[in-house]
């Protein structure tokens, strides 16, 4: 909650080499994630009847908050709370996906790992313009296949993140200009499927109108 404060990288800016650079991660955490949080705090300088709201409450309730700050929130409160989980979503050299009920849910889907990621690289490929692609879990354990436009979030659907992928081009544009496809590809390289594990074991939990 407010004041909100840069979360710290997991790891060094270089350990996602030779997938990310560690420009790219340097100017995408330290600049792009700072610039969200200066002004989501910003939005709520002069609202203090908002600053003890945990941020999944702000996003959950966006039509609710005061009209001037609705915006501002949508889009750097979502900058915030999509950034830190794709950081954390992220290892060095990637975590694989166990034996267990992530990966049985995955396969009951779409039949495997590799079914699965072609999907959501085509969901990736198709987000127009700045955007998001999610892997998101209802509150029954299904799976799907989600997307976002801006920094808009999975909260107001009520749905578990279990990865998400930026792609907007200040995610790979340094190291891969105009090269969508092969920035996902490498992507896929650095997921930390443990921790896509433990998100998707909070899906019977979730419930963001209660937060
Ligand atoms: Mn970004």
């Amino acid at each position: 909650m407010y004041p909100f404060t840069l979360k710290p990288l997991p790891y060094g800016y270089d350990a996602l080499e030779p997938h990310i650079d560690a420009k790219t991660m340097e100017i995408h955490h330290g600049k792009h994630l700072q610039t969200y949080v200066d002004n989501l705090n910003k939005a709520l300088e002069n609202k203090p009847e908002y600053q003890d709201w945990p941020l999944p409450r702000l996003l959950f309730n966006l039509d609710k908050l005061p009209q001037d700050i609705q915006t501002p929130v949508r889009n750097h409160g979502g900058g915030v709370y999509n950034h830190n989980l794709f950081f954390e979503i992220m290892a060095e050299n990637g975590r694989p996906l166990g034996d267990g009920p992530l990966k049985a849910a995955i396969e009951k889907v779409w039949g495997s790992l590799e079914a699965f990621l072609a999907e959501f690289k085509a969901a990736g490929l198709s987000v127009f313009g700045s955007g998001w692609a999610w892997l998101v879990s209802d509150n029954q354990g299904n799976l799907s296949i989600y997307k976002t436009p801006n920094q808009d979030t999975q909260i107001p659907a009520n749905l578990t993140p279990v990865i998400n992928l930026d792609v907007w081009e200040h995610a790979y544009y340094l190291l891969r200009q105009n090269r969508r496809p092969e920035y996902i590809d490498n992507f896929f390289n650095v997921i930390n499927w443990e921790k896509a594990e433990e998100y998707y074991a909070k899906y019977p939990e979730t419930d963001f109108s209660k937060v």
